[in-house]
């Protein structure tokens, strides 16, 4: 058996959900070691969350002389949504490790809980004040011992027992901590359940980005009602959200499941149904929403008068001020036409914006598309149409207006109406960050709610479903 030095630490000191860092910052103070020292010897990590093996719990057990289960609630990640993606909150900022937040009526007592670092709590759960960052008072070492150093200076200056902390022993209430926890697990299977069934979302292809904050918990509040309690400590609500829901009938889900065994994804189905549709004489009634949507922004734009452009150049563009009269003499776009040609570039037909060899790439990529999603009957070519032996359509042709959908495919109103949603809910969008840039707001500062039309399996047939911000509180 390995021997360890002494320690200065006494069975049943660990706190009931203290956090790690006031842990290490305790068995520091109390062995009269640096921050270094004390991390290096406890070899633990003190990011909440991080796993722990068995081999240092039992270690840790054995040196502090405490009992395996009380190091293993010490460790134990707390508070996590799991297992649903999709709506998750995002990860924790970076720089948010550079501080430790804190409550001070609990650092009066010595006292510092891993729910002080919940980045979504901004109110102390067993005090309900506003929590609090102290930074390190150094600038060197890792972060761990900075973070150490800052809780240290914390509670040298609140509490007069430290490190023994007298009263620290019942300062958080369990039954607060199990009310967060019992949220956190029902909002997490509600949005696991919803997030395992789902066969499409908007906007993914455009890469996978968290949502905001104020999205994720709007969502997670809609899916799993939360306690007034709990609402009041957190950081930021959401507002007001809410999921509509439309069932489609079982004849839908049978034939994607047929597309899907051909290769033939939702996503790519419905980049074909958008991608012709515009062109055609009698096109789907979706068209008509973006003319109308396109029609609002317009005469809300009138004249010219915006005060910023959009430099584009190379990958990078960015807006700049410009003197409101002289923008219609800039060759940039404004904030309104840049607005109408994302509307466009999403729902108009085919994408053109591109030139040389990636418009190329894209215009063979889609041949190919648009001969599988022939080949299973979705669309059909025009009379006309030039089309080679294999099925492919000749280059060369106008490839939207030479194929027709097929209109009495049972997935076309499911299709059409996640359009609908999908233009509705960019509208909305667009408006609001419009709305900012009139009262001010430089327009590169962007926070639109992201992924709020979704396709979901159910066991009749498939949901399409859109997340709306009611109200925003
Ligand atoms: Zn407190
Ligand atoms: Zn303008």
């Amino acid at each position: 058996m390995q021997a360890y030095p002494s320690v200065n630490w006494w069975p049943g000191n660990i706190l009931p959900h203290e956090s790690r860092v006031s842990f290490a910052a305790r068995f520091r103070d109390l062995n009269g070691i640096s921050a270094r020292r004390c991390l290096d010897f406890l070899d633990i990590d003190l990011e909440e969350g991080s796993a722990i093996g068995p081999d240092t719990i039992e270690r840790l057990s054995s040196i502090l002389r405490e009992p395996v289960h009380e190091i293993e609630s010490l460790f134990q990640p707390s508070l996590r949504f799991v297992g649903c993606d999709p709506y998750a909150p995002p990860p924790p900022n970076a720089h948010d490790r550079r501080f430790v937040r804190y409550c001070e009526a609990c650092a009066c007592r010595g006292y510092h809980s891993h729910l002080h670092e919940r980045e979504w709590l901004s109110r102390c759960p067993f005090h309900r004040c506003e929590l609090k960052d102290a930074y390190p008072p150094v600038h060197t070492g890792s972060i761990a011992a900075r973070r150490v150093e800052a809780l240290d200076r914390v509670m040298r200056n609140h509490c007069p027992s430290w490190p023994r902390c007298d009263d620290a022993r019942g300062t958080a209430s369990d039954e607060v901590v199990a009310a967060l926890r019992e949220w956190v697990l029902r909002a997490s299977r509600s949005a696991a359940r919803l997030s395992s069934a789902e066969i499409w979302c908007t906007g993914r292809h455009l890469g996978a980005y968290w949502l905001s904050s104020a999205q994720a918990f709007g969502q997670l509040r809609a899916l799993a009602p939360m306690p007034e309690t709990i609402e009041v400590l957190l950081a930021d609500t959401g507002g007001t959200w809410r999921m509509d829901s439309l069932l489609f009938p079982a004849v839908a889900k049978t034939e994607l499941e047929r597309l899907n065994a051909l290769g033939l994804s939702f996503a790519r189905v419905i980049e074909v149904f958008q991608g012709i549709s515009p062109s055609s004489p009698d096109p789907p009634s979706f068209v008509a929403n973006l003319r109308a949507v396109k029609g609002l922004l317009s005469s809300r734009h009138g004249s010219c008068h915006c005060k910023w452009a959009l430099v584009r150049g190379g990958w990078e563009s960015h807006w700049v001020r410009v003197h409101a009269d002289e923008q219609p003499y800039w060759a940039t776009p404004c904030p309104f036409e840049v607005a109408l040609e994302d509307l466009d570039r999403g729902w108009g037909g085919l994408d053109y914006a591109l030139t040389g060899r990636r418009a190329m790439q894209k215009e063979v990529r889609y041949l190919e598309l648009v001969r599988e999603m022939h080949a299973a009957g979705l669309v059909r070519y025009i009379e006309g149409a030039e089309v080679s032996d294999k099925g492919y359509l000749y280059i060369g042709q106008d490839l939207p207006s030479s194929c027709r959908w097929a209109d009495d495919s049972p997935l076309t109103e499911l299709l059409n109406t996640a359009s609908i949603w999908e233009i509705e809910s960019a509208y909305g969008a667009i408006s609001t960050w419009l709305d900012n840039i009139d009262e001010g707001a430089p327009p590169g500062h962007r926070a639109d709610p992201r992924y709020c039309v979704r396709v979901v399996h159910a066991d009749e047939g498939l949901h399409l479903i859109r997340w709306v911000a009611a109200s925003s509180d």
